[in-house]
C-alpha cells in the first residue's frame, strides 16, 4: 500500500540531501519548458554540482547529440558538460559499445543518433531519405540487404517510410541474432497551443515491431536500461541515487524500477491530484514518488 509523497521541507531536507550522491533529472518540465528555465532550476543544478553531487540530465529525445544539448544548457545558464548529459541516443550507443558490437547498425534516426554511434566507433547505414522506387512490390527484387548489418535501431526519423520498415524488419527477421533496439516509445510530442498531434518515436517502433512480430529492447525512460548503462559507466549505486521528474509514468516509474529515491516536481505533467489516483490504484503504486516539491527551484533556500 503506497502513501502520498513527503514534501521536502526544513524538517527533512538534511536527510533528503544526505540520501543521494547521484542526482538524475528529467529536463522538460523540471529544468525548462521549451527555451525558458523553470524557477531557478539552473542555480539549483549548479549548486548541486558544486556540492559534489554527480548530476545527470536525462532525456528520451534522440534527435539531438549531447553536444547540441550542452549548447542549449550553457545558453540557459546550466554549468554542465557532455558528461552530465544522458540522451536515449547516447545510451543506445553506449549499450552497443558495452556489448562489444563490431558489426554494422541499420538505423532509423537523425544526425544526432549518427553522431553518437560515430563517437563509439559503431558503423551505420540508413541515415536520410529512402525513397520508394519501382512499383510497390517490385521492391522485393530491388532491395539488397547489407551483409554486415547485425543490429537494427529505431529512433525518431522524419524520413520514416515503407522502404525503411521493409529493411528494418527484414534484417531483424533474416539475420541470426540480430539486435533490435529502440531509443524510446514516446507516443507524441507535446506542442502547447496547437491542435495537431505530432507522432513520437513510439509510432515508428510499433510499426517495425508489428512487421517483425516481437518487441524491441527499449533504451529510454521508463525502461531500466538508461540507469543500468549509467550505473556501469559511472559506478553509481541505486540506493545512493535520486531520480527527479515531472511525469510519474516515465520518470518516477524508472526510479522505482531501479530502486532509486524519487522526487516529483509539480512544474510539468503530473500534479498531486494525479498522484492521489496512483496511491489509490494498487496497479499504479510503482509510479508514486517518495518526495515532492512545487518546483526544483524550491530547493534553493535549503542549499545556501
Ligand atoms: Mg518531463
Amino acid at each position: 500500500m503506497a502513501s502520498m509523497p513527503e514534501l521536502v521541507s526544513e524538517s527533512n531536507v538534511g536527510q533528503f540531501l544526505d540520501s543521494f550522491d547521484a542526482f538524475m533529472t528529467d529536463c522538460d518540465g523540471v529544468l525548462w519548458s521549451g527555451d525558458t528555465v523553470l524557477n531557478n532550476a539552473n542555480i539549483v543544478i549548479n549548486k548541486l554540482i558544486s556540492l559534489g553531487k554527480q548530476v545527470f540530465l536525462l532525456t528520451n529525445n534522440s534527435t539531438k547529440s549531447r553536444d547540441d544539448y550542452v549548447e542549449k544548457c550553457v545558453k540557459l545558464g546550466f554549468n554542465v558538460t557532455k558528461e552530465n548529459i544522458v540522451s536515449s541516443a547516447y545510451v543506445l550507443a553506449l549499450h552497443l559499445q558495452q556489448l562489444g558490437f563490431e558489426k554494422k547498425v541499420y538505423m532509423m534516426g537523425t544526425t544526432g543518433l549518427a553522431k553518437e554511434l560515430d563517437a563509439v566507433g559503431v558503423k551505420h547505414v540508413g541515415l536520410g531519405p529512402d525513397p520508394l522506387f519501382g512499383k510497390t512490390f517490385e521492391m522485393i527484387d530491388l532491395v539488397v540487404l547489407d551483409p554486415e548489418v547485425a543490429a537494427v535501431v529505431v529512433a525518431f526519423d522524419p524520413y520514416f517510410c515503407l522502404p525503411k520498415i521493409l529493411r528494418a524488419a527484414s534484417y531483424v527477421k533474416s539475420v541470426p541474432g540480430c539486435l533490435f533496439l529502440a531509443s524510446n516509445t514516446d507516443e507524441s510530442f507535446p506542442f502547447k497551443g496547437s491542435n495537431l498531434t505530432y507522432p513520437g518515436t513510439g509510432c515508428f517502433v510499433r510499426s517495425v515491431e508489428c512487421a517483425v512480430g516481437h518487441a524491441a529492447q527499449v533504451m529510454g525512460k521508463p525502461e531500466p536500461h538508461m540507469f543500468e548503462v549509467l550505473r556501469k559507466r559511472h559506478h553509481i549505486k541505486p540506493q545512493r541515487t535520486i531520480m527527479v521528474g515531472d511525469r510519474c509514468n516515465t520518470d518516477i516509474l524508472l526510479g522505482t524500477k531501479c530502486g532509486l529515491h524519487t522526487l516529483l516536481v509539480l512544474t510539468g505533467v503530473h500534479k498531486l491530484d494525479d498522484v492521489q489516483k496512483m496511491v489509490d490504484d494498487p496497479s499504479l503504486n510503482d509510479q508514486v514518488p517518495q518526495y515532492y516539491l512545487p518546483s526544483l527551484g524550491d530547493l534553493l533556500e535549503f542549499l545556501k
